[in-house]
């Protein structure tokens, strides 16, 4: 621009006395001139344009000569410029370059040209004329409007900076407070006054990772840092901030402060801190579950989810299976992979839906001292009693290990369940002896039992018709009870016989379609007719109900169920019989109830043992063998039922057999 007016100067000199040119001179100006040149006359006619003019309005030079001077205007200033050139050329005057007369010119293309003008008056030939030299100032303008749009952003981010909550703030290379944002304010308590000029580590009691020298280093070295701070605002309150610092230079690299931006991550980091020492509580209580579970003999393991995901085993675990069940895997996959096989008491296989682990976690029932033979990958067999409890399985959100790590998918929702196998392998050896016992011992009584019994009842029968001496009251008494009593040893001997049949399987059935409703009623009849005390009652919902069953076996099994009904419920009172169908699985339910001595809650688990009865019934002195719910558990299950029950002591009972309806 200096350099312009200089020009300005050299062909218009400042005077406001019109220049006397001739024509000549003037078009000799016109091509010296750097700038673009339009000389008008009095009435708004150009005169002559240079070069440098018609290039920058598009046209030529001879396009514009003796043609309006409206045409190189926009047309909302066509009105102004009329008034402005009578002024002018009433009194006229030089206006040099950037005096005021910023203006814009019409291009040829319609477009508007923001232009800086001089105004110089000529006398030509004695004509009154204004020589105009139009400077574009589209450069300008736009460098202008760039100015502005940085400065409205440098406006912006810094109430960007007021605004964040963070604290921002700036030192210089001593350390001295320079800028202190809203949020500095907020978080530490100095207003931004009060901060100024202070050191900001003395100000604010800052305690490093390492020290303030490694700062500086990484500052130094790599231009910026990136760290956890502790500061200690002005009402004594202690904040952790996640602090970063960057290195901030002039344009010729020379460092002129440090900006640091820090959040307040005090709550996070309690919490995280609480959070890391909950989990080690929970790790360190999980280890010491871990060392108290492997110190136990029987294996034990924690299983959740319907697929029974394994949560965590101890040490007897990994050889009662003779395989490593990994964290997580499902255990018919477990099972797979291993090439192991569960079977039952029996030595049929199994089916998943059998296995006690996969019934507790899927159905959510508790099986206890369920008998299952495991055949491992080196093909050994091992005879076993399985526990199955679920548990309450928001109690082990917290205690798994893998919570920590993500491996784990346990939720809350999923039951989890405790299984306990105890080996019985030694067991089932002495119990194999014992059954070889019996069933000889067994054998052997039912020759002279039945010769016993034949005589008995032959004694009873040939007296009553008279034959031989009548007998005495008491001889007679004495007879029947040597008949009851051989009744009870036939039955005991009988049952004794079925329970080695059904542990050496030799026990078959011959099955034959039977409507179990017309069963049970028949059966109920007989019952009622040995009882006054009890009331028997059947609620049937569907008949008939045709199961594939040993008639003569599911008698006995009834036959069982009722007699403990009476036997157990010695004041007499209700049993209540009802049957229905139910569809998942398709199967008969039959329930047995009564309101007699029931079975103490600790005894259940043990109840379907071979010869084990409840504490309340021996001292109630009522008879019996413990054989009876062993025998029956096992006819159910041979036909593919089940056989369970709900009790208390003092509540009466009630017991459940379900039998597949084809
Ligand atoms: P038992 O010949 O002793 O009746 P069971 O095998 O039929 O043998 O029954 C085993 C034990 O289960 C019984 O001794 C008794 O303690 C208990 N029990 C069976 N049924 C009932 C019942 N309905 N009420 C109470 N206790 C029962």
């Amino acid at each position: 621009m200096a350099d312009s007016q200089q020009n300005d100067a050299t062909i218009f000199p400042p005077s406001s006395s019109p220049l006397r040119v001739t024509s000549r001179e003037l078009i000799q100006q016109r091509g010296i001139s750097p700038d673009a040149l339009v000389i008008v006359d009095q009435a708004g006619n150009i005169v002559m344009v240079n070069e440098q003019a018609a290039a920058l309005f598009g046209y030529s030079p001879e396009e514009l000569c003796k043609q309006r001077l409206e045409m190189l205007l926009p047309e909302r200033l066509h009105g102004v410029h009329t008034t402005h050139r009578e002024h002018y050329f009433a009194v006229p005057c030089t206006h040099a370059m950037g005096a005021g007369l910023q203006l814009f010119g019409r291009h040829k293309n319609g477009t508007e040209i923001p232009v800086d003008i001089s105004l110089r008056p000529v006398l030509l030939d004695d004509e009154l004329l204004v020589i105009g030299a139009i400077r574009d100032r589209s450069e300008q303008h736009r460098a202008e409007r760039e100015r502005m749009q940085q400065a409205e952003q440098i406006r912006l981010q810094a109430d960007l900076i007021e605004l964040a909550h963070d604290a921002i703030l700036m030192r210089d290379s001593v350390s001295r407070v320079i800028f202190w944002n809203k949020g500095a304010e907020e978080l530490y308590g100095w207003s931004s006054q009060e901060a100024l000029g202070r050191i900001s580590h003395t100000l604010l009691r800052t305690r490093f990772p390492g020290s303030l020298a490694e700062v500086d280093a990484s500052l130094e070295e790599q231009g910026r840092w990136e760290g956890e701070l502790t500061h200690t605002c002005r009402d004594g309150r202690v904040v952790i901030v996640e602090s970063r610092q960057m290195l901030v230079c002039d344009v010729q690299g020379h460092r002129t402060a440090i900006l640091e931006i820090n959040r307040d991550i005090t709550e996070r980091y309690h919490l995280e801190q609480a959070m890391q020492a909950e989990h080690a509580q929970a790790v360190a209580r999980l280890d010491f579950l871990q060392q108290i579970m492997d110190a136990l003999p029987s294996s034990i393991y924690l299983v959740y989810g319907p697929k029974a995901r394994l949560l965590l085993a101890n040490r007897a675990a990994a050889s009662l299976w003779g395989a490593i069940w990994q964290i997580d895997q499902p255990m018919l996959e477990f099972l797979a992979t291993n090439g192991i096989e569960i079977f039952d008491a029996h030595g049929q296989q199994l089916t998943p839906e059998h296995f006690a682990t996969l019934r507790a976690v899927q159905v959510g029932e508790t099986v206890l001292q369920h008998q299952e033979t495991i055949r491992r990958p080196n093909g050994s067999s091992l005879p076993v009693l399985v526990n199955a409890v679920v548990l309450d399985s928001s109690q082990w959100k917290n205690l798994t290990r893998e919570e920590a790590e993500p491996t784990t998918r346990h939720t809350p929702q999923e039951s989890v369940a405790l299984v306990v196998h105890q080996e019985i392998s030694a067991l089932k050896e002495a119990e194999y002896l014992k059954d070889e016992f019996i069933g000889v011992a067994a054998h052997e009584l039912r020759n002279p039992l039945a010769v016993l019994k034949g005589f008995a009842e032959m004694l009873v029968y040939q007296t009553a018709r008279g034959k031989g001496p009548k007998l005495a009251d008491w001889q007679s008494e004495a007879l029947e009870e040597i008949d009851e009593a051989t009744s009870r040893l036939d039955k005991l001997t009988e049952d004794l016989l079925d329970v080695t049949r059904l542990q050496a399987g030799r026990l078959g059935l011959s099955r034959e379609f039977t409507d179990l409703v017309a069963l049970t009623r028949r059966m109920v009849t007989q019952w009622q007719m040995t009882t006054k005390q009890h009331i028997f009652s059947l609620d049937i919902e569907h008949s008939p109900l045709i199961v594939d069953v040993d008639r003569a076996r599911i008698e006995q099994v009834l036959t069982n169920l009722l007699s403990n009904a009476v036997k157990y419920s010695p004041q007499g009172g209700p049993i209540e019989l009802s049957l229905r169908e139910e569809f998942e699985p398709h199967e008969a339910l039959l329930s047995i109830r009564d309101q007699g001595i029931g079975i103490p809650v600790g005894q259940h688990a043990r109840i379907f043992g071979r010869f084990v009865r409840a504490e309340n019934a021996r001292t109630s002195e009522i008879t019996g063998t413990g054989l009876g719910l062993y025998l029956s558990r096992e006819l159910v299950e041979r036909h593919g039922g089940r056989l369970w029950f709900e009790s208390a002591e003092g509540e009466g009972s009630t017991f459940f057999v379900t039998l597949p309806l084809p």
